[in-house]
Protein backbone atom coordinates (compact mmCIF):
# COMPACT_ATOMS: atom_id res chain seq x y z
CA UNK A 1 0.00 0.00 0.00
CA UNK A 2 1.50 3.24 -1.42
CA UNK A 3 1.61 6.38 1.68
CA UNK A 4 1.34 8.66 -0.69
CA UNK A 5 -1.50 8.93 -4.04
CA UNK A 6 1.10 10.96 -6.24
CA UNK A 7 4.71 12.02 -5.30
CA UNK A 8 5.42 15.40 -7.20
CA UNK A 9 9.84 15.68 -7.59
CA UNK A 10 11.01 19.54 -8.50
CA UNK A 11 9.22 22.64 -7.21
CA UNK A 12 9.67 24.88 -9.86
CA UNK A 13 6.55 26.12 -11.52
CA UNK A 14 5.38 22.63 -12.97
CA UNK A 15 5.77 20.49 -9.90
CA UNK A 16 4.18 23.69 -7.59
CA UNK A 17 1.24 23.77 -10.17
CA UNK A 18 0.96 19.94 -10.35
CA UNK A 19 0.91 19.71 -7.03
CA UNK A 20 -1.60 22.18 -5.78
CA UNK A 21 -3.90 21.10 -8.38
CA UNK A 22 -3.53 16.99 -7.36
CA UNK A 23 -3.74 18.10 -3.41
CA UNK A 24 -6.71 19.94 -4.23
CA UNK A 25 -8.69 17.57 -5.93
CA UNK A 26 -8.46 15.46 -2.48
CA UNK A 27 -4.87 13.32 -2.91
CA UNK A 28 -2.38 12.84 -0.64
CA UNK A 29 0.46 14.67 -2.64
CA UNK A 30 4.25 15.03 -1.47
CA UNK A 31 6.26 17.21 -3.14
CA UNK A 32 10.19 16.88 -2.77
CA UNK A 33 12.62 19.19 -4.45
CA UNK A 34 16.11 19.59 -3.83
CA UNK A 35 15.74 24.12 -4.86
CA UNK A 36 12.95 26.22 -5.43
CA UNK A 37 13.70 25.86 -9.36
CA UNK A 38 13.82 28.59 -12.11
CA UNK A 39 10.72 30.90 -10.84
CA UNK A 40 12.60 32.73 -8.59
CA UNK A 41 15.27 34.04 -12.01
CA UNK A 42 12.33 34.14 -14.32
CA UNK A 43 9.90 37.03 -14.69
CA UNK A 44 7.01 35.48 -12.63
CA UNK A 45 4.57 35.87 -15.57
CA UNK A 46 3.48 32.98 -17.95
CA UNK A 47 5.11 33.57 -21.40
CA UNK A 48 2.59 31.27 -23.83
CA UNK A 49 4.30 31.90 -27.21
CA UNK A 50 6.31 35.07 -27.67
CA UNK A 51 7.31 35.44 -31.05
CA UNK A 52 6.46 32.95 -33.98
CA UNK A 53 8.51 32.42 -36.17
CA UNK A 54 11.18 32.65 -33.46
CA UNK A 55 13.37 35.24 -35.21
CA UNK A 56 10.51 37.41 -36.37
CA UNK A 57 10.97 41.18 -34.58
CA UNK A 58 7.43 41.59 -33.81
CA UNK A 59 5.78 39.70 -30.54
CA UNK A 60 3.01 37.44 -31.01
CA UNK A 61 -0.61 39.19 -30.05
CA UNK A 62 -2.74 36.37 -29.51
CA UNK A 63 -0.54 32.95 -28.62
CA UNK A 64 -3.25 30.45 -29.00
CA UNK A 65 -3.76 31.90 -33.07
CA UNK A 66 -0.81 31.57 -33.66
CA UNK A 67 0.05 28.29 -31.91
CA UNK A 68 -0.55 25.95 -35.94
CA UNK A 69 1.95 27.94 -37.06
CA UNK A 70 4.11 27.45 -34.07
CA UNK A 71 3.70 23.48 -34.06
CA UNK A 72 4.49 23.16 -37.89
CA UNK A 73 7.85 25.16 -37.47
CA UNK A 74 8.47 23.04 -34.02
CA UNK A 75 6.74 19.88 -34.83
CA UNK A 76 8.29 17.95 -31.60
CA UNK A 77 7.19 20.95 -29.36
CA UNK A 78 5.50 19.08 -26.57
CA UNK A 79 2.60 21.95 -26.89
CA UNK A 80 1.53 19.32 -29.93
CA UNK A 81 0.43 16.54 -27.41
CA UNK A 82 -1.94 19.44 -25.30
CA UNK A 83 -3.79 21.00 -28.14
CA UNK A 84 -5.62 24.10 -28.47
CA UNK A 85 -8.65 23.50 -25.71
CA UNK A 86 -5.95 22.02 -23.12
CA UNK A 87 -3.85 24.51 -23.04
CA UNK A 88 -6.24 27.41 -22.95
CA UNK A 89 -8.02 24.91 -20.07
CA UNK A 90 -4.31 24.99 -18.08
CA UNK A 91 -3.76 28.59 -18.48
CA UNK A 92 -7.41 29.37 -17.26
CA UNK A 93 -7.25 26.72 -14.25
CA UNK A 94 -3.31 28.40 -13.54
CA UNK A 95 -5.07 31.94 -12.87
CA UNK A 96 -8.03 30.85 -11.05
CA UNK A 97 -5.42 28.84 -9.09
CA UNK A 98 -3.37 31.96 -8.46
CA UNK A 99 -5.76 34.48 -7.81
CA UNK A 100 -7.74 32.05 -5.26
CA UNK A 101 -4.50 32.75 -3.35
CA UNK A 102 -3.79 36.73 -2.93
CA UNK A 103 -1.92 37.04 -6.54
CA UNK A 104 -4.02 38.83 -9.38
CA UNK A 105 -2.63 37.45 -12.61
CA UNK A 106 -4.66 39.26 -15.66
CA UNK A 107 -4.98 37.92 -19.47
CA UNK A 108 -6.37 35.33 -21.13
CA UNK A 109 -5.41 32.56 -24.11
CA UNK A 110 -6.16 35.10 -26.60
CA UNK A 111 -3.44 37.90 -25.86
CA UNK A 112 -0.29 38.73 -25.09
CA UNK A 113 0.68 41.67 -22.91
CA UNK A 114 3.69 43.61 -24.48
CA UNK A 115 5.35 44.81 -21.40
CA UNK A 116 8.56 46.53 -20.96
CA UNK A 117 11.86 44.74 -20.28
CA UNK A 118 14.73 45.75 -17.82
CA UNK A 119 16.57 46.83 -20.77
CA UNK A 120 13.78 48.53 -22.54
CA UNK A 121 13.05 45.96 -24.80
CA UNK A 122 9.48 44.28 -25.40
CA UNK A 123 8.42 41.62 -23.48
CA UNK A 124 5.43 39.47 -25.03
CA UNK A 125 3.50 37.54 -22.18
CA UNK A 126 0.36 36.09 -22.13
CA UNK A 127 -0.31 36.14 -18.01
CA UNK A 128 0.90 38.66 -15.89
CA UNK A 129 -0.10 40.20 -12.42
CA UNK A 130 -1.78 43.19 -12.82
CA UNK A 131 0.85 45.38 -11.31
CA UNK A 132 3.25 44.41 -14.68
CA UNK A 133 -0.01 44.46 -16.73
CA UNK A 134 -0.35 47.59 -16.34
CA UNK A 135 2.84 48.36 -17.92
CA UNK A 136 1.55 47.25 -21.55
CA UNK A 137 3.09 49.13 -24.38
CA UNK A 138 0.33 48.48 -26.59
CA UNK A 139 -1.59 51.65 -25.87
CA UNK A 140 0.20 55.17 -26.07
CA UNK A 141 0.95 56.99 -23.63
CA UNK A 142 3.62 58.85 -21.57
CA UNK A 143 5.28 57.02 -19.08
CA UNK A 144 7.65 58.36 -16.10
CA UNK A 145 10.34 55.33 -15.80
CA UNK A 146 12.00 55.53 -11.84
CA UNK A 147 15.34 53.48 -10.66
CA UNK A 148 17.63 53.39 -7.40
CA UNK A 149 21.06 54.51 -7.72
CA UNK A 150 20.95 51.47 -4.87
CA UNK A 151 19.39 49.34 -6.74
CA UNK A 152 21.91 47.41 -9.09
CA UNK A 153 21.34 46.53 -12.87
CA UNK A 154 18.08 48.78 -12.94
CA UNK A 155 18.97 51.89 -15.44
CA UNK A 156 15.80 54.01 -16.19
CA UNK A 157 17.40 55.85 -18.84
CA UNK A 158 18.11 53.05 -20.79
CA UNK A 159 14.67 51.58 -20.58
CA UNK A 160 13.13 55.00 -21.47
CA UNK A 161 15.38 55.37 -24.40
CA UNK A 162 15.15 52.13 -25.69
CA UNK A 163 11.26 52.20 -25.50
CA UNK A 164 11.58 55.65 -27.06
CA UNK A 165 13.70 54.54 -30.29
CA UNK A 166 11.26 51.52 -31.10
CA UNK A 167 8.13 53.79 -32.26
CA UNK A 168 5.60 52.00 -29.73
CA UNK A 169 3.18 54.76 -29.41
CA UNK A 170 4.99 55.38 -25.92
CA UNK A 171 6.69 58.29 -24.57
CA UNK A 172 8.75 57.25 -21.70
CA UNK A 173 11.09 59.52 -19.37
CA UNK A 174 13.54 58.58 -16.67
CA UNK A 175 13.78 59.48 -12.79
CA UNK A 176 17.08 58.17 -10.98
CA UNK A 177 17.14 58.84 -7.63
CA UNK A 178 18.40 57.98 -3.95
CA UNK A 179 16.43 55.43 -2.06
CA UNK A 180 14.80 56.85 0.95
CA UNK A 181 16.23 55.83 4.13
CA UNK A 182 17.42 53.15 4.98
CA UNK A 183 18.11 52.03 1.72
CA UNK A 184 19.91 55.51 1.01
CA UNK A 185 23.61 55.34 0.04
CA UNK A 186 23.89 51.36 -0.01
CA UNK A 187 25.32 49.68 -2.47
CA UNK A 188 24.27 47.27 -4.92
CA UNK A 189 21.24 46.30 -3.02
CA UNK A 190 19.11 43.11 -4.45
CA UNK A 191 15.34 43.42 -5.83
CA UNK A 192 14.31 41.45 -2.71
CA UNK A 193 16.08 43.69 -0.28
CA UNK A 194 14.27 46.76 -1.69
CA UNK A 195 11.18 45.06 -2.07
CA UNK A 196 11.20 44.58 1.96
CA UNK A 197 12.13 48.09 2.50
CA UNK A 198 8.74 49.15 0.02
CA UNK A 199 6.73 47.05 3.04
CA UNK A 200 7.31 50.39 5.26
CA UNK A 201 4.51 52.75 5.09
CA UNK A 202 7.47 55.51 5.95
CA UNK A 203 9.62 54.64 2.79
CA UNK A 204 6.67 54.94 0.65
CA UNK A 205 5.53 58.09 2.16
CA UNK A 206 9.33 59.44 1.52
CA UNK A 207 9.30 58.07 -1.95
CA UNK A 208 6.13 59.50 -3.07
CA UNK A 209 7.24 62.97 -1.73
CA UNK A 210 10.48 62.21 -4.37
CA UNK A 211 8.80 61.30 -7.46
CA UNK A 212 5.56 63.41 -7.14
CA UNK A 213 7.00 66.37 -8.26
CA UNK A 214 8.73 65.04 -11.68
CA UNK A 215 5.49 63.18 -12.51
CA UNK A 216 3.41 66.22 -13.98
CA UNK A 217 2.18 65.57 -17.51
CA UNK A 218 2.41 61.53 -17.05
CA UNK A 219 -0.26 58.93 -17.79
CA UNK A 220 1.47 56.45 -15.58
CA UNK A 221 4.59 55.24 -13.44
CA UNK A 222 7.02 52.43 -13.82
CA UNK A 223 9.29 51.30 -10.65
CA UNK A 224 11.38 48.39 -11.06
CA UNK A 225 9.49 44.94 -9.74
CA UNK A 226 10.12 45.63 -6.08
CA UNK A 227 6.76 46.89 -4.71
CA UNK A 228 6.53 44.44 -1.81
CA UNK A 229 6.20 41.07 -1.18
CA UNK A 230 3.80 39.34 1.02
CA UNK A 231 2.29 43.03 0.78
CA UNK A 232 2.57 43.77 -2.52
CA UNK A 233 -1.27 44.55 -3.15
CA UNK A 234 -1.30 47.19 -0.33
CA UNK A 235 2.27 48.21 -1.70
CA UNK A 236 1.04 49.19 -5.27
CA UNK A 237 -2.84 50.48 -3.86
CA UNK A 238 -0.79 52.67 -1.50
CA UNK A 239 1.79 53.95 -4.16
CA UNK A 240 -1.10 54.76 -6.88
CA UNK A 241 -3.20 56.72 -3.89
CA UNK A 242 -0.16 59.10 -2.70
CA UNK A 243 0.99 59.95 -6.62
CA UNK A 244 -2.67 59.34 -8.11
CA UNK A 245 -1.45 57.81 -10.92
CA UNK A 246 -1.32 54.36 -12.30
CA UNK A 247 1.82 52.34 -11.14
CA UNK A 248 3.09 49.59 -12.57
CA UNK A 249 5.93 47.03 -12.51
CA UNK A 250 8.84 46.59 -14.31
CA UNK A 251 10.94 43.16 -14.27
CA UNK A 252 14.65 43.42 -13.08
CA UNK A 253 17.43 41.03 -13.16
CA UNK A 254 17.24 38.36 -10.59
CA UNK A 255 16.36 37.11 -8.28
CA UNK A 256 12.73 38.45 -9.40
CA UNK A 257 10.67 39.30 -6.60
CA UNK A 258 7.44 38.49 -9.01
CA UNK A 259 8.44 35.42 -9.00
CA UNK A 260 8.99 35.04 -4.94
CA UNK A 261 5.40 35.55 -4.82
CA UNK A 262 4.28 33.41 -7.36
CA UNK A 263 6.50 30.68 -5.55
CA UNK A 264 4.98 31.87 -2.17
CA UNK A 265 1.50 31.81 -3.54
CA UNK A 266 1.55 28.27 -4.89
CA UNK A 267 3.51 26.76 -1.95
CA UNK A 268 0.81 28.32 0.80
CA UNK A 269 -1.80 27.26 -2.00
CA UNK A 270 -0.13 23.31 -1.73
CA UNK A 271 0.40 23.76 2.11
CA UNK A 272 -3.40 25.10 3.07
CA UNK A 273 -4.30 21.82 0.49
CA UNK A 274 -2.79 19.73 2.76
CA UNK A 275 0.47 18.67 0.58
CA UNK A 276 3.55 17.92 2.50
CA UNK A 277 6.74 19.97 0.84
CA UNK A 278 10.19 19.02 1.22
CA UNK A 279 12.46 21.31 0.49
CA UNK A 280 16.12 20.34 0.19
CA UNK A 281 14.90 16.92 -0.68
CA UNK A 282 17.10 15.51 -3.08
CA UNK A 283 15.69 11.99 -4.99
CA UNK A 284 18.74 10.01 -5.83
CA UNK A 285 16.83 7.04 -7.74
CA UNK A 286 13.92 5.19 -8.31
CA UNK A 287 13.31 1.53 -9.28
CA UNK A 288 11.12 0.32 -11.80
CA UNK A 289 10.07 -3.09 -12.01
CA UNK A 290 6.75 -4.76 -13.97
CA UNK A 291 6.80 -1.44 -16.24
CA UNK A 292 6.20 0.44 -12.49
CA UNK A 293 7.76 2.42 -10.50
CA UNK A 294 8.10 0.29 -7.04
CA UNK A 295 10.17 3.13 -4.95
CA UNK A 296 11.97 6.35 -4.96
CA UNK A 297 15.15 7.14 -2.48
CA UNK A 298 14.77 10.46 -0.96
CA UNK A 299 18.79 11.89 0.27
CA UNK A 300 18.66 12.13 4.20
CA UNK A 301 21.51 12.50 6.35
CA UNK A 302 21.84 9.10 7.54
CA UNK A 303 20.50 6.90 4.63
CA UNK A 304 18.49 7.11 1.39
CA UNK A 305 15.20 6.63 2.45
CA UNK A 306 12.43 4.74 0.08
CA UNK A 307 9.48 6.73 -0.72
CA UNK A 308 6.45 4.97 -2.37
CA UNK A 309 3.12 6.57 -4.27
CA UNK A 310 0.52 5.65 -7.02
CA UNK A 311 1.93 7.88 -9.05
CA UNK A 312 5.18 10.11 -9.63
CA UNK A 313 5.25 13.45 -11.42
CA UNK A 314 9.13 13.94 -12.88
CA UNK A 315 8.90 18.04 -13.03
CA UNK A 316 12.54 18.35 -11.97
CA UNK A 317 13.91 20.71 -15.12
CA UNK A 318 16.39 20.55 -17.74
CA UNK A 319 19.69 21.49 -17.65
CA UNK A 320 18.97 24.80 -15.04
CA UNK A 321 17.24 22.59 -12.92
CA UNK A 322 19.35 19.21 -12.21
CA UNK A 323 16.79 17.30 -14.19
CA UNK A 324 19.16 16.61 -17.15
CA UNK A 325 23.34 15.97 -15.80
CA UNK A 326 25.76 16.53 -18.21
CA UNK A 327 29.52 15.96 -18.22
CA UNK A 328 32.68 17.12 -20.16
CA UNK A 329 32.81 13.95 -22.43
CA UNK A 330 29.84 14.80 -23.93
CA UNK A 331 27.52 12.00 -21.51
CA UNK A 332 23.69 13.42 -20.84
CA UNK A 333 21.64 11.58 -18.30
CA UNK A 334 18.60 11.77 -16.72
CA UNK A 335 19.50 11.08 -12.91
CA UNK A 336 16.86 9.58 -11.17
CA UNK A 337 15.64 7.03 -13.04
CA UNK A 338 18.36 7.13 -16.40
CA UNK A 339 15.61 7.45 -18.76
CA UNK A 340 15.88 7.55 -22.17
CA UNK A 341 16.52 10.98 -23.77
CA UNK A 342 16.56 12.90 -26.94
CA UNK A 343 20.61 14.02 -26.72
CA UNK A 344 23.51 13.53 -28.24
CA UNK A 345 26.48 12.41 -26.61
CA UNK A 346 28.74 14.22 -28.83
CA UNK A 347 29.24 17.55 -26.99
CA UNK A 348 30.40 19.54 -30.34
CA UNK A 349 27.01 18.97 -30.99
CA UNK A 350 25.18 20.97 -28.61
CA UNK A 351 25.70 24.10 -29.55
CA UNK A 352 25.57 25.79 -33.22
CA UNK A 353 28.11 27.86 -33.99
CA UNK A 354 25.93 31.48 -34.10
CA UNK A 355 25.01 31.79 -30.14
CA UNK A 356 21.39 33.71 -31.49
CA UNK A 357 20.71 30.80 -34.56
CA UNK A 358 17.28 31.33 -35.27
CA UNK A 359 17.30 27.73 -35.01
CA UNK A 360 17.82 27.17 -31.64
CA UNK A 361 20.78 25.57 -29.63
CA UNK A 362 20.25 21.44 -29.65
CA UNK A 363 21.13 21.42 -26.30
CA UNK A 364 18.01 23.37 -25.01
CA UNK A 365 15.98 20.40 -26.56
CA UNK A 366 17.82 17.92 -24.85
CA UNK A 367 15.39 15.80 -22.53
CA UNK A 368 12.71 13.15 -21.63
CA UNK A 369 10.52 11.69 -24.44
CA UNK A 370 7.13 11.16 -23.36
CA UNK A 371 3.81 9.65 -24.84
CA UNK A 372 0.47 11.30 -25.21
CA UNK A 373 -0.05 10.47 -21.35
CA UNK A 374 2.89 12.03 -20.99
CA UNK A 375 4.63 8.72 -20.11
CA UNK A 376 8.84 8.69 -20.30
CA UNK A 377 8.96 6.28 -23.28
CA UNK A 378 11.67 4.55 -24.82
CA UNK A 379 13.43 4.88 -28.68
CA UNK A 380 10.77 2.45 -29.98
CA UNK A 381 7.78 5.00 -27.88
CA UNK A 382 7.03 2.40 -25.32
CA UNK A 383 6.23 3.69 -21.93
CA UNK A 384 8.77 3.36 -19.24
CA UNK A 385 6.43 2.77 -16.36
CA UNK A 386 2.61 3.31 -16.84
CA UNK A 387 2.93 5.41 -13.54
CA UNK A 388 5.51 7.74 -13.96
CA UNK A 389 4.88 11.42 -15.94
CA UNK A 390 7.46 13.70 -16.98
CA UNK A 391 6.29 17.20 -17.36
CA UNK A 392 7.98 21.24 -18.09
CA UNK A 393 11.29 21.93 -18.68
CA UNK A 394 12.98 18.33 -18.41
CA UNK A 395 10.78 17.11 -22.21
CA UNK A 396 12.59 16.63 -24.93
CA UNK A 397 11.87 19.28 -27.69
CA UNK A 398 10.92 22.23 -25.22
CA UNK A 399 13.43 25.27 -25.67
CA UNK A 400 11.76 28.28 -24.92
CA UNK A 401 14.00 30.90 -25.03
CA UNK A 402 13.42 31.37 -28.97
CA UNK A 403 9.15 31.43 -28.77
CA UNK A 404 9.19 32.18 -24.97
CA UNK A 405 7.08 28.98 -24.39
CA UNK A 406 8.96 27.64 -21.04
CA UNK A 407 6.20 29.32 -18.49
CA UNK A 408 3.32 27.91 -20.76
CA UNK A 409 4.33 24.33 -21.48
CA UNK A 410 5.29 24.01 -17.59
CA UNK A 411 1.54 25.09 -16.42
CA UNK A 412 -0.71 23.46 -18.98
CA UNK A 413 1.65 19.70 -18.96
CA UNK A 414 1.40 20.14 -15.18
CA UNK A 415 -2.59 20.94 -15.60
CA UNK A 416 -2.80 18.07 -18.05
CA UNK A 417 -1.08 15.71 -15.92
CA UNK A 418 -3.18 16.18 -13.02
CA UNK A 419 -6.56 16.45 -14.64
CA UNK A 420 -5.34 12.55 -16.01
CA UNK A 421 -4.74 11.53 -12.33
CA UNK A 422 -7.62 13.04 -10.87
CA UNK A 423 -9.93 11.57 -13.38
CA UNK A 424 -8.37 7.87 -12.77
CA UNK A 425 -8.92 8.23 -9.30
CA UNK A 426 -12.19 8.68 -9.55
C1 LIG B 1 17.03 32.36 -15.70
C2 LIG B 1 15.82 31.81 -16.39
C3 LIG B 1 14.97 32.70 -17.07
C4 LIG B 1 13.85 32.21 -17.73
N1 LIG B 1 13.04 33.08 -18.41
C5 LIG B 1 11.97 32.61 -19.08
C6 LIG B 1 11.13 33.49 -19.81
O1 LIG B 1 11.35 34.68 -19.85
N2 LIG B 1 10.07 32.95 -20.49
C7 LIG B 1 9.81 31.60 -20.47
O2 LIG B 1 8.84 31.16 -21.10
N3 LIG B 1 10.57 30.76 -19.78
C8 LIG B 1 11.64 31.23 -19.09
N4 LIG B 1 12.44 30.36 -18.40
C9 LIG B 1 12.10 28.94 -18.43
C10 LIG B 1 10.98 28.65 -17.48
O3 LIG B 1 11.15 29.40 -16.30
C11 LIG B 1 10.98 27.18 -17.17
O4 LIG B 1 10.91 26.49 -18.38
C12 LIG B 1 9.79 26.82 -16.32
O5 LIG B 1 9.76 27.59 -15.16
C13 LIG B 1 9.79 25.33 -16.05
O6 LIG B 1 10.20 25.03 -14.84
P1 LIG B 1 10.19 23.54 -14.25
O7 LIG B 1 9.35 23.55 -13.04
O8 LIG B 1 9.86 22.55 -15.30
O9 LIG B 1 11.73 23.36 -13.90
P2 LIG B 1 12.60 24.17 -12.82
O10 LIG B 1 12.04 25.49 -12.51
O11 LIG B 1 14.00 24.09 -13.31
O12 LIG B 1 12.44 23.29 -11.49
C14 LIG B 1 13.05 22.05 -11.35
C15 LIG B 1 12.83 21.59 -9.93
O13 LIG B 1 13.27 20.25 -9.81
C16 LIG B 1 14.14 20.14 -8.68
N5 LIG B 1 15.02 18.98 -8.86
C17 LIG B 1 15.89 18.72 -9.86
N6 LIG B 1 16.48 17.53 -9.65
C18 LIG B 1 15.97 17.03 -8.49
C19 LIG B 1 16.18 15.83 -7.73
N7 LIG B 1 17.05 14.88 -8.11
N8 LIG B 1 15.47 15.65 -6.60
C20 LIG B 1 14.58 16.58 -6.18
N9 LIG B 1 14.36 17.73 -6.86
C21 LIG B 1 15.04 17.95 -7.99
C22 LIG B 1 14.82 21.50 -8.65
O14 LIG B 1 15.44 21.72 -7.40
C23 LIG B 1 13.60 22.38 -8.90
O15 LIG B 1 12.84 22.53 -7.74
C24 LIG B 1 13.57 30.82 -17.72
C25 LIG B 1 14.41 29.94 -17.03
C26 LIG B 1 15.53 30.42 -16.39
C27 LIG B 1 16.43 29.44 -15.68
Amino acid sequence: MSVYDTIVIGAGLTGLTAACRLAQAGQKVLLTALGEGALLLAPGCIDVLGFQPADSQQPVKDPLAQLDSFLSDNPDHPYRLLGKETLAAGLTAFQELVNRHGLNFQGDPHHNWHLPTTIGAVHPTCLAPASMAGGDLQKAAKVLIVGFRELRDFYPTLIADNLNSQSLGVQASALQLDAPPPVAGRVNITPIQLAHAFEDPLFRRRLVQAVAPHSKGVDKIGFPAVLGLAEHAGVLADLQKGLGKPVFEINTLPPSVPGRRLFEALRDAFLKAGGRLIIGGKILAGRIENGRVVEIRLETASRAKPLRAENIILATGGIFGGGLQTDASGRVWEPIFGLPLHAEDNRHRWFTRSFFASTGQPVANYGVMVNARFNPVDEAGQPVAENLFAAGAVLAHSEWTRGRTGDGLAVTTAYAIAEQLTRSAQ
